[in-house]
């Protein structure tokens, strides 16, 4: 019979786990089933482009089954696991009960936003983490201008106009940036609002925004965003949120409608339902080869999982595509060696690089050492994305999006009904007391 092998989760990590035990295995040999609770992949370093409006939602995700051909796709939530008898259990997506028996087991069910018990937070603030937050932000900024226009008060339209991210880190910065660009951008169209302009405000509770690159790109980076307006509170953290307004430590209090929290992740909460073990942090604990500690035919990689960082073995690597993209080439070769094919591998990829695109044509990156600002970093980051994204198709998306942005501007729908579309023909039950539907309807 054909070894069983199961893939949770459908992001970087397990989609490319995916196409390349397609690769390495012949088809005969296993029977290859990945997991996840959506359709597609979502390429996380351009939802701000999403949420900014300079890219089309759909084109910042892959649809798995475009890139999968010989792996079984199933959709559904994952609900635990039972390593004892080697079973996981998953709810389909039309509400079934499911359980899969394995031979090889790949979690790769990456992160979630981590909160604080802050309070508001979880009530008003928006998160920054999933397609469906990229697209609530963008249609939130334009409802904001839209009542913002026909505010009764100064006041009202200052607190409709203030937009708030927490978090200084890549996703923060690079998510205020296209906030900042696409109010700018749209707000001609609003007359009221153009007189008052836009208010940003990036909280970060260290002293300098970014940590992930040198202090002097960070510097650069925030220079060019104060440059555009933007304001920064640093060693500042946030402690309260309500509708209307946030507190911060210093005892300011900023009226605003709109808080996005962008501050680090944690594995997803069913990560603690697979009977593994785990780090304080809540990552499965996995070895430089990936493999669970305690359980040789489960492996852990991506943000889920705490692999040993070659550069600082000491610490788990940290939690980005690159790390978890080159996990899961290793764990590919590795559970293919357990069915005795090849050589096992350790985990050694060390960071090659990080970009920060501020919009604009500015960005700041660092590649093997070599630092970058400015329009040079800006068009190395857009290259490196346009690569990195799988199929010319989605490529040649990409490539339409911006064009057409940076040609005709962006477009300032608000779409927020889409795939919420009314009740068909409400009252027609009163109507038609007297008579047939038929008749109600002529
Ligand atoms: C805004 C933003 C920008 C970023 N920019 C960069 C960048 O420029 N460079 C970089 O290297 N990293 C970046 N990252 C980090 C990067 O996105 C993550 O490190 C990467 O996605 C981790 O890959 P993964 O496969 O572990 O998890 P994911 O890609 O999150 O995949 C996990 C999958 O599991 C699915 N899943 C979760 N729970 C369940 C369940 N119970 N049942 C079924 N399926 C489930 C999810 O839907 C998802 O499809 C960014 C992150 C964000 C939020």
């Amino acid at each position: 019979m054909a070894y069983r092998i199961i893939i949770l989760g459908g992001g970087f990590a397990g989609l490319t786990a995916a196409r390349r035990l397609e690769r390495l295995l012949p088809p005969a040999a296993a029977r290859v089933t990945l997991i996840n609770d959506v359709n597609f992949m979502l390429y996380t370093p351009l939802l701000p482009g999403a949420a900014g409006g300079t890219l089309e939602p759909r084109h910042v995700v892959v649809p798995l089954r475009e890139e999968l051909d010989a792996t079984d796709l199933r959709i559904g939530t994952v609900t635990g696991a039972d390593p004892a008898t080697r079973r996981v259990f998953m709810r389909t997506a039309d509400g079934r009960d499911e359980e899969h028996v394995y031979d090889q087991l790949v979690v790769a069910l990456g992160s979630t936003s981590r909160t604080l018990p802050i309070p508001g937070l979880r009530e008003h603030a928006l998160g920054f983490k999933t397609i469906a937050e990229a697209i609530a932000l963008r249609n939130r900024v334009l409802q904001t201008l839209e009542h913002a226009e026909s505010a009764p008060s100064d006041e009202e339209r200052h607190a409709l106009l203030t937009y708030v991210m927490v978090g200084g880190g890549y996703a923060g910065l690079e998510g205020i940036a296209e906030l900042q660009d696409f109010a700018a951008d749209v707000i001609d169209k609003y007359p009221r609002c153009r007189l008052h302009g836009v208010r940003c405000i990036l909280v970060e509770a260290k002293d300098r925004v970014m940590q992930e690159v040198a202090p002097d790109l960070s510097a650069f980076a925030q220079d060019e965003l104060r440059r555009r307006g933007m304001e920064f509170r640093l060693n500042t953290t946030v402690e309260r949120v309500s509708a209307d307004s946030i507190e911060l430590s210093t005892g300011e209090v900023v009226p605003t409608r709109t808080v996005v929290w962008t501050t680090g992740v944690m594995p997803h909460p069913v990560v603690a339902q697979l009977g593994l073990p785990l780090t304080e942090s809540g990552r499965i604990e996995a070895d430089r080869y990936c493999q669970v500690a305690g359980h040789p035919n489960v492996w852990a990689i991506g943000d889920a999982a705490a692999v040993p960082d070659p550069a600082h073995p000491e610490r788990p690597s940290p939690p980005t595509a690159q790390h978890s993209v080159r996990q899961a080439k290793i764990v590919a070769r590795n559970v293919a060696n357990a069915m005795g094919r090849g050589h096992k591998r350790p985990f050694r990829y060390r960071t090659l690089g990080v970009f920060v695109d501020m919009g604009r044509h500015q960005a700041v990156a660092d590649t093997l050492g070599i630092k970058w600002r400015g329009f040079p970093a800006w068009f190395l980051a857009r290259t490196y994305h346009l690569s990195q994204m799988p199929g010319a198709g989605r490529r040649a998306r990409l490539v339409t999006d911006w064009t057409v942005g940076l040609l005709f501007g962006r477009d300032a729908s608000e779409l927020g009904q889409l795939g919420h579309p009314p009740e068909l023909a409400t009252g027609l039950e009163e109507q038609s007391a007297g008579g047939t539907p038929a008749d109600a309807a002529t």
